[in-house]
């Protein structure tokens, strides 16, 4: 394990390596023979660098003579050493190893396996400067991407000779945790076999290669727990774990899930084929050692494809769902479902949608990318009619028992492409007054757009996970007659480079 993450860390043991054949310390200059033309370092070339910023992905970039670096685990404000690793005619890639300036947020990864995982991405970085760092990367986008003048951003009217004449928008600080561990109600890990024992873990960054672990700290304890009783239950039973590169054996992920407010578990066996020996042996080693475990199913995917889910999802015992509860709504999970991970963020997320929308009770609105129908029933108890529309069969049939068990009437649901059903339902005459969508990273699909620029609801909220792509969107919404108002980032993954916003947008010509 490098040292380099730890809070001013100058870790001695790399210095040799610095010096140059001769014997001689390169100078800061970083002057070596480039091989590529006008490319200022090479391949295995040790440099001085200081870190201007932050990827989208949490990665420092450095700059040398104008050329960029990206340097994991390097943060603004700071000089590292670094060894360069490729480069190419834009940019390069370094390994960082040594931090000479330390940045005043710099903290140590508490998690033991922060370097190989891949799965954080800030750890090393103070909570509060995540979070601002966080609302930067968002004003970022909004500005470059989406050419909006920000509020106390400097006016890019003049700058970039952008059209609009409309004020800024407003973004707020990140809502953040007060306790930002151990959150995530959902754990997906894959399964492979190492010297003949079945191992489960994360594939170790930038490889195919599964590395053996128990504990997240990013994750509820009690999917820990879980995922590691069904790992000793298949040792016990001798059941394979899938290789990837044989398509051979069986268990490919098992994917937990835990409803921190009812204690309810479900644990999802994800199979290359139909057939698992010991099925009865295994569910009933589960049942034992797993509390509040209330439905075991089975996933089979045969297809050789990273994606983790096939199409064919049985019940081996117990519940085909499990509740969960968001401010008095109960929400029934199914396998496939989307489902928010962080549930305290999440509250605040849909609150922030339900405020954006400002309804009366007197509404028409419709939620694109409803998911399990969890943004449409917060809505549809502030108005007069939701329609939500999804692309995933299970997700509707939650969405439908969710409005059932909760006795929620005012919501209707339609299985499809948001883009093809918004327009079916602008046929059938739905006028809505407002439009939520939440689509996932890619943003939404530009005949959505387009539909809801035909027509023309009020306001529109757009719940985003994506910056760049949110960024892109709202530029082609203002241009369509919308004017952005504000914008809340939310905090739902914190320690990942993730942000997710709720931004708020009105037609023009309404007075807010
Ligand atoms: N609003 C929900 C779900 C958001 S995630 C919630 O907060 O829980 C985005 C959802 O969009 C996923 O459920 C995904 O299955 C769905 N989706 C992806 N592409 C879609 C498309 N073209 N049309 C409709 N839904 C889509």
């Amino acid at each position: 394990m490098s040292g380099w993450k730890g809070k001013g860390s100058r870790s001695s043991h790399t210095h040799s390596s610095h010096k140059s054949p001769t014997g001689q310390r390169r100078t800061t200059g970083n002057r070596a023979p480039a091989n590529i033309v006008g490319v200022p370092v090479a391949a295995g070339q040790q440099v001085t660098c200081d870190i201007i910023g932050l990827t989208h992905d949490g990665e420092g970039v450095g700059r040398i003579e104008g050329y960029t670096l990206f340097i994991r685990g390097a943060l603004p404000e700071e000089k590292v050493r670094a060894e360069v690793m490729s480069i190419g005619k834009s940019f390069g890639r370094a390994r960082m190893t040594e931090v000479l300036v330390p940045s005043a947020g710099r903290r140590s990864a508490p998690c033991p396996i922060y370097d190989t995982c891949g799965g954080c991405q800030l750890q090393h970085l103070d909570y509060m400067e995540q979070l601002r760092w966080k609302r930067q990367h968002v004003v970022d986008n909004l500005v470059r991407i989406g050419k909006l003048s920000v509020a106390g951003e400097p006016d890019l009217q003049n700058k970039e000779g952008a059209a609009s004449s409309r004020s800024s928008v407003l973004v707020h600080s990140t809502i953040g945790m007060s306790e930002p561990w151990r959150y995530r109600n959902k754990a997906q890990v894959p399964l492979g076999m190492s010297a003949g024992r079945l191992i489960g873990g994360f594939y170790e960054q930038g490889s195919n290669d599964i590395v053996e672990m128990d504990a997240c700290l990013i994750q509820q304890e009690e999917n820990e727990e879980t995922v590691r009783a069904v790992k000793q239950a298949a040792r016990l039973l001798d059941i394979s774990a899938y290789n990837r590169a044989t398509g051979r054996g069986l268990l490919r992920h098992v994917v937990v899930r835990h409803a921190k407010t009812t204690g309810q578990r479900m644990v999802v066996l994800v199979t290359n084929g139909r057939d698992i020996p010991h099925a009865l042996e295994l569910v009933a080693l589960i049942r034992e050692k797993v509390s509040g475990v209330v439905s075991i199913c089975q996933n089979v995917n045969t297809a050789a494809t990273p994606v983790v889910f096939g199409e064919e999802t049985k019940v081996l015992w117990g519940e085909d769902v499990i509740y969960d509860e968001i401010d008095g709504i109960q929400f029934a999970i199914s396998p496939r479902s989307f489902f928010q991970v962080n549930p305290d963020q999440t509250e605040q997320l849909y609150r922030k949608a339900v405020e954006y929308a400002a309804l009366t009770g007197e509404e028409t609105v419709i939620d694109a990318y409803c998911g399990a129908g969890t943004i449409s029933l917060f809505l549809a108890r502030h108005a007069a009619r939701v329609y939500g529309v999804e692309i995933i069969p299970e997700a509707i049939e939650d969405a439908r028992r969710n409005a059932r068990v909760n006795s929620i009437p005012n919501v209707e649901f339609a299985v499809g492409e948001a883009e093809v059903v918004m327009p079916r339902w602008q046929a059938q005459g739905i006028t809505p007054d407002v439009i939520v969508v939440d689509p996932p990273r890619k943003g939404c699909d530009i005949a959505l757009i387009t539909s809801m620029l035909e027509l023309q609801p009020k306001r529109i909220v757009y719940v985003s996970c994506n910056p760049s792509t949110l960024a892109r969107d709202l530029r082609l919404l203002e241009d369509g007659g919308y004017r952005t108002v504000e914008v809340q980032p939310v905090d739902m993954f914190p320690h990942t480079a993730h942000v997710e916003c709720v931004v708020g947008m009105q037609r023009i010509d309404v007075t807010p």
